[in-house]
């Protein structure tokens, strides 16, 4: 595949993670080590799906176009999205997501991350129920898709879509990119016997300031005696990721998020929270910046 061909900028997306674009270059040149795949190469084993209840033969096209969680996830996504199922490859099914004709630049971004992200999940229910014999349903897969989804988009337009389900996303990154939703943003005070802290790095989208902020924020809360039971809010979605461990930390911060670790030992809790939630410790962050 060329570094300059249309599949190759589908696959190695600067949204998508590493292991995901590995799996779709060999999802696409059919280098996934399914039953056909092993038998072709000799390895005689009895093949049988595992995403049906009717027993098919695992093979590419059964697992990502024909089985029955495959179907039922693509027509999950696809019926709203206006794409029917009538081919018969799975390249040509994925190549007419990708060229889906849209209306803006948000909605191509959907497009061109979501038929990745359907098959990865799809590949990950099969490994699951392969390895470990369970098997997902697919409103599970649907709704674990959707919500990566969810997250990719909030990381690369920094929005918060407060759509609870794929058709009201849809519609609001389609029809209605000006409109605006009526959200009630506020600081909200803890239960008693909790202790809340609010953090800010004073730098957008800079994870290495939050994480310094959050430091010295915990250093001061268990000098004072707060130290279990906290909640920490801050307004980076990706420092609280990192947290959470839903994404791996930039070495530059490896030391502080080890000491955060330390330091919050399991009893707090991070939570992210809009910007203008947050507005007092961003305006005193942004006091502290100035005197420097
Ligand atoms: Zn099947």
């Amino acid at each position: 595949m060329k570094p300059s061909s249309f599949l190759f900028r589908q696959i190695w997306h600067s949204s998508l993670s590493l292991k995901v674009s590995i799996f779709m270059l060999r999802l696409l040149s059919n280098r996934l080590s399914m039953d056909n795949v092993l038998a072709a190469h000799g390895f005689q084993l009895p093949s049988k799906c595992s995403c049906c209840l009717v027993s098919s033969t695992e093979s590419l096209r059964h697992l990502f176009l024909e089985g029955e969680l495959t179907t039922a996830v693509w027509q999950f996504f696809g019926s709203v999205g206006g794409l029917a199922m009538n081919v018969g490859h799975v390249r040509v099914w994925l190549i007419g997501w990708w060229l889906k004709p849209v209306r803006s630049e948000k909605l191509q971004f959907v497009f061109q991350i979501l038929p990745t992200l359907i098959c990865w999940h799809i590949w990950k229910a099969r490994c699951t129920a392969v390895f470990q014999g369970s098997v997902q349903r697919p409103t599970e897969v649907c709704q674990a898709i959707f919500h990566e989804l969810k997250d990719i988009f909030l990381l690369k337009f920094g929005e918060v879509h407060r759509a609870l389900d794929w058709p009201m996303f849809l519609e609001l990154v389609e029809c209605r990119p000006d409109a605006v939703f009526v959200h009630q943003v506020r600081w909200f005070a803890q239960s008693i016997g909790r202790v809340k802290l609010n953090i800010d790095g004073c730098s957008k989208g800079d994870p290495g300031a939050e994480a310094k902020a959050l430091l010295l924020g915990l250093q001061m809360c268990a000098q004072r005696g707060f130290g279990g039971n906290l909640v920490v809010e801050t307004d980076s979605l990706m420092l609280q990721r990192i947290l959470l461990k839903q994404c791996q930390s930039p070495w530059s911060i490896n030391v502080e998020v080890g000491k955060i670790e330390l330091l919050a030992g399991g009893s707090c809790q991070f939570v992210h929270c809009y910007r203008e939630a947050n507005k007092v410790a961003d305006v005193l962050a942004n006091v502290g910046s100035t005197h420097h």
